[in-house]
């Protein structure tokens, strides 16, 4: 008889054990934690996920402003203006609700968010010390499916996982937690044959799917006597209308041993484990500021992102020397010089000075 794994029951419990940590904070420090939510534009769907996670943090006691931007939003004021946040102390954590316009660059956006700030987990920093098993700030659609799997207090140890979608932002860390769970864990995508995907699934005591399709998986994946327990992260909006897994409800509820329904699954542990990692934030902005820490967490090494505001910088000085947000080309140069290690380059290049003449 397959179980329902309660992810609101879940999250509830989390965000409880939040709130009473916010309210010892609040009392120690004076203030309680800070997130910022970016959302640019207004996709519809955005708006709702914005909504809800300031619903939480109010729930929670943690402080919520919502910076709404245009969709016309360049790309270099936009990291202007993350640029900004992550130097304001009272801000803990940062979070760009995605996705972007096209016009701007996700990857870029994202690293640009201080990796101690980053509380979805999304940044390089982060997501190569999951890779690395180090100290990190954990995505959290896949942090809660963990917590998903711990409420059904199995014995996960060595037993066969399967992952289904290897996104960065949840197969792939899935993949990374599950095996730190000393699980053996097999990885399938949509290159994967329909033969290979029933023959891993028919094997698996874990099956987490992120595929963003409905009916990935069907009767004929569950023909070999195994009872998984199923974590179906998909969200699919139906032809009905309404909220649907990537598998079907019956399906989950004939063959599994403990499955997560959609909607009132994943869902809400995702954003339940976002309070967590507010408050880690939190934690990680109060203690003292360690420059050389903030190297090392890779803050100042994303070349990416340098050249991306290169670029972004030879666009303005061409286009007439427009100003953006506080600054002019030459002023930009200033202001952007303190997380670019090799300005040098750049300021040879628009400045015509050399290296070791001093220009501030
Ligand atoms: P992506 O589109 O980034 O990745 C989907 C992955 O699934 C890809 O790796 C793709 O393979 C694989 N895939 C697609 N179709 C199939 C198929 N038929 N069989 C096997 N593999 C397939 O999606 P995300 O990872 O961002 O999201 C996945 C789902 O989870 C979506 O429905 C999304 O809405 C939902 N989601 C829910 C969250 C929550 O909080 N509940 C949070 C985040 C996402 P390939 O790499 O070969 O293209």
């Amino acid at each position: 008889m397959s179980q329902i794994i309660n992810g609101k029951e879940v999250a509830a419990g989390i965000r409880a054990e939040v709130a009473e940590e916010v309210s010892k904070l609040r009392a120690a420090n004076g203030r309680p934690p800070k997130l910022v939510v970016i959302q640019v534009g207004d996709n519809p769907a955005s708006s709702t996920y914005v909504r809800n996670k300031k619903k939480a943090c109010e729930e929670c006691g943690i402080e919520c402003e919502d910076i709404h931007l245009p969709k016309e939003i360049s790309q270099f004021e936009l990291i202007s203006k993350i640029d900004k946040i992550n130097r304001d102390d009272t801000v803990d954590g940062i979070l760009v609700q995605l996705p972007l316009p096209e016009h701007i660059n996700e990857r870029v956006v994202v690293n640009m968010i201080d990796p101690r700030k980053d509380v979805d987990g999304f940044t390089l920093a982060n997501a190569g010390k999951l890779l690395t098993g180090e100290d990190c700030t954990l995505p959290c659609t896949p942090a809660g499916v963990i917590e998903l799997l711990r409420s059904t207090g199995v014995n996960l140890t060595s037993k066969n996982a399967v992952v289904i979608g290897r996104s960065n932002i949840v197969g792939k860390p899935v993949s990374i937690l599950l095996q730190r769970m000393n699980m053996n864990v097999t990885m399938l995508h949509s290159k994967t044959s329909q033969s290979d995907m029933e023959f891993y699934c028919r094997r698996a005591d874990v099956i987490v799917v992120a595929t963003g399709h409905e009916n990935t998986l069907t009767d004929r994946h569950f023909y070999g006597g195994k009872s998984p327990i199923i974590i179906d992260v998909g969200i699919n909006r139906g032809a009905d209308g309404k909220l649907h897994g990537d598998l079907p409800e019956e399906v989950k509820a004939k063959y599994s041993s403990y499955y997560t329904p959609v909607p009132g699954g994943v869902g809400p542990t995702t954003i339940a484990m976002l309070m967590k990692n507010v408050i880690r934030a939190y934690k990680q902005n109060n203690s003292t500021y360690n420059a050389e820490l903030l190297y090392n967490a890779g803050y100042r090494k994303q070349s990416e992102v340098a050249k991306e505001i290169f670029d972004e910088i030879e666009k303005l000085v061409s286009t007439n020397k427009k100003t953006v947000g506080c600054a002019t080309y030459e002023e930009t140069i200033f202001y952007i010089e303190d997380f670019i290690e090799d300005l040098a380059e750049l300021k040879k290049k628009y400045t015509g000075k050399k290296e070791d003449e001093q220009i501030y």
